[in-house]
């Protein structure tokens, strides 16, 4: 089977031919159909974060595919069937975050195309517990970034408990964020979305976006205090000035939470206004296994709508490039 790898952090992937791995006692082999290209993999392939994965590896943690071989003890999945294999690739089921409803937080988890190969491969090996079954009448490729821009965002908004006639501003409307804009508008929000590419903003008034922002001409904190200031700020952009720009376009008792991971990314939050203003700064990282169950549904009812465009896997380093570049629209998703 052909497999995308990074063997050296910033260097391009080589395109692999490898053994189809084998399924070991609880894990399952699945043929993958579809797999998205997340701004997390490209910070993977780069080795941006203070944790970084071990090259050589294979990325991608939205993969979605048919499962083809079951490893020993595997009862619940069947052959023949769809899932998806997401970033929380596994979870120990015991600890204080896994028994409480919060597994994205276990100590003991392992990443999927980040600590364990991913889904740029013809195939690939998912721990079962953590093979999510996608709905029939799913697209694959719709549902490979459901898979992960998907249920991220759509549990910063649960996490920021968003409600109706609340105002709230997704900064960056890229992969996640287009779908962020959308999940916003099903809460009942009036929607603003910053970005810095025309395309993009373009994109975000077409999915509902009630107010556009563009950061290169307009400062986000001003247009959104002259709306009253936003109860929700989702900060989903790889670079720290989007975050500085919406936290200070927060009303009072609002709430930033911080997706996007920047290299490096930090921002000043002063101490005076957090404290007068009663502002919180929340981090949130993807969603438990129920968030993405709930994200596929929204999506098989016709609730979402997910933008992409496709390319081969041994375009892999091209795609990057494009993405880096902020040229696509919202994701790209690899056909195997
Ligand atoms: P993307 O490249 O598809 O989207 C980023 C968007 O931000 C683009 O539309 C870009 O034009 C826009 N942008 C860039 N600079 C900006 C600025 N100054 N102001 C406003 N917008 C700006 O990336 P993505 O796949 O959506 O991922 C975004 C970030 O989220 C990455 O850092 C990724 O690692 C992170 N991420 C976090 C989680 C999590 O669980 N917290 C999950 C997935 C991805
Ligand atoms: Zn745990
Ligand atoms: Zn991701």
């Amino acid at each position: 089977m052909r497999a995308a790898v990074v063997h050296e952090f910033g260097k391009p992937l080589v395109i692999e031919e490898r053994p189809a791995p084998e399924p070991g006692p609880g894990q399952v082999r699945i043929r993958l159909e579809a797999s998205g290209l997340c701004h997390t993999d490209i910070h993977a392939a780069h080795g941006d974060w203070p944790v970084k994965p071990s090259p050589p590896f294979v990325p991608g943690h939205e993969g979605v595919g048919i499962v083809e071989e079951l490893g020993e003890g595997v009862t619940h999945l069947k052959i023949g069937q769809r899932v998806a294999a997401p970033w929380l690739g596994r979870a120990c089921g015991r600890c204080e975050h896994c028994l409480s409803g919060w597994e994205t937080l276990c100590e003991s988890q392992e990443n999927t195309g980040y600590g364990r190969d991913g889904g740029y491969a013809e195939q690939m090996l998912v721990w079962a517990d953590f093979a999510q079954p996608v709905p029939d009448g799913i697209d694959p490729r719709d549902a490979a970034p459901l898979t992960c821009a998907g249920v991220t965002t759509f549990k910063a908004l649960k996490v920021a408990g968003v409600r109706p006639a609340q105002l709230v501003v997704v900064s960056g409307v890229g992969g996640l964020g287009h779908l962020a804009v959308q999940y916003a508008k099903i809460a009942g929000a009036t929607v603003a979305a910053v970005d810095v590419t025309d395309a993009k903003l373009e994109m975000a008034a077409e999915l509902g976006a009630d107010i556009l922002i563009d950061a290169r001409k307009e400062d986000p904190a001003e247009v959104l205090q002259r709306h009253g200031g936003a109860h929700v700020a989702l900060a989903t952009a790889a670079d720290d000035r989007a975050f500085a720009a919406v936290y200070g376009g927060l009303r009072r008792g609002g709430k930033l939470v911080m997706v996007g991971l920047p290299a490096d990314g930090s921002i000043k939050v002063p101490i005076f206004e957090t404290v007068l203003k009663g502002v919180s700064v929340i981090g949130s990282i993807v969603g438990t296994r129920q968030d993405l169950d709930e994200v596929y549904r929204l999506h098989a009812a016709g609730r979402t709508r997910v933008i992409y465009r496709t390319r081969r896997l041994d375009e892999v380093n091209e795609s990057i490039e494009e993405v880096m570049r902020g040229e696509v629209s919202a994701r790209i998703v690899f056909e195997m």
